[in-house]
């Protein structure tokens, strides 16, 4: 039976959220907090961006540095987590950058950073909260993808390659996950106005809207909505399972 909390959809959980210093992250932090989560928001490098965002949102939610590459400072930020609000039952692996370039043009170290931030941050943070979520007695982890990991993307060889990666890893840590109550999901994003669409020039920008059925971007609160679907006990029979929320974009 699917319990409702008065005090809101995911109150008295503990969440993470990566890449909450702007943009989707922070919409995220935002509301799960306001439906009663309890929020540690992190990313690598804006930090008067993140502790301002966190600030906005209250005492149920704060700020933290962490660049997701890092193994060691991920066990610091679960400890820091678990030592503020309790054991922590919700991450979503967020933080992601893209470096658009042809095949041809693509270097090795754009590929490797890119890797290194969207596919290891989120291997290692999926590794680093598995206690914790025991400890919590289950959890879901989110990872948010793109629709460049359900099909082909320009300029998208790094960039694409690691958001499929995500959905496999997601697929395979559901599966294994699944025996300790902690559920994993993936989100595949479709065009969302923030600082990673400023790499798109007005007329690429204009392409990718005409090419949505619903013909607009996406809003942030939008793609915040389906993280705090999945981190609920709404979606207590959902694990392993990909979500898009693209306008249309991958139905076509
Ligand atoms: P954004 O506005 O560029 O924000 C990215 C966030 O990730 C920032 O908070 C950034 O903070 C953080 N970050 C970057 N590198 C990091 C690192 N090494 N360690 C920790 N944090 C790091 O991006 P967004 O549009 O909100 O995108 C969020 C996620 O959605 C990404 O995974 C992206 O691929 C995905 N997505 C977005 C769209 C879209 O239309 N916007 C579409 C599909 C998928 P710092 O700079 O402070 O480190």
């Amino acid at each position: 039976m699917l319990t409702t909390h008065a005090n809101g959809r995911v109150a008295g959980k503990v969440a993470i959220v990566t890449g909450a210093s702007r943009g989707l992250g922070v919409a995220q932090a935002r509301l799960l907090a306001a439906q009663g989560a309890r929020v540690v928001m992190t990313s690598g490098r804006s930090v008067a961006a993140g502790e301002a965002a966190a600030a906005v949102i209250g005492p149920s939610a704060c700020f933290i540095r962490h660049d997701v590459r890092d193994a060691e400072g991920w066990a610091r930020v679960v400890g820091e987590a678990e030592r503020r609000f309790g054991p922590v039952s919700v991450l979503v692996n967020n933080a992601g950058i893209v470096i658009p370039a042809a095949v041809e043009q693509q270097t090795e170290a754009e590929f490797r950073e890119t890797f290194e931030v969207n596919q290891l941050g989120t291997f290692l943070g999926i590794q680093a909260v598995i206690p914790s979520m025991r400890r919590a007695g289950g959890g879901s982890i989110v990872n948010i993808s793109s629709v460049a990991g359900l099909r082909s993307s320009l300029a998208s060889i790094a960039y694409g390659g690691t958001k499929w990666a995500i959905r496999g890893m997601s697929r395979t840590a559901a599966v294994e996950l699944a025996a300790q109550r902690i559920r994993v999901n993936v989100v595949f994003p479709g065009f969302f106005e923030t600082d990673a669409m400023k790499l798109a020039t007005p007329e690429k920008k204009t392409a990718m809207i005409a090419s949505v059925p619903l013909k607009r971007m996406g809003e942030l609160d939008e793609l915040a909505a389906m993280v705090l679907f999945l981190a609920s006990d709404e979606s207590a029979y959902c694990t392993g399972g990909e979500y898009t929320v693209d306008g249309g974009v991958t139905a076509q």
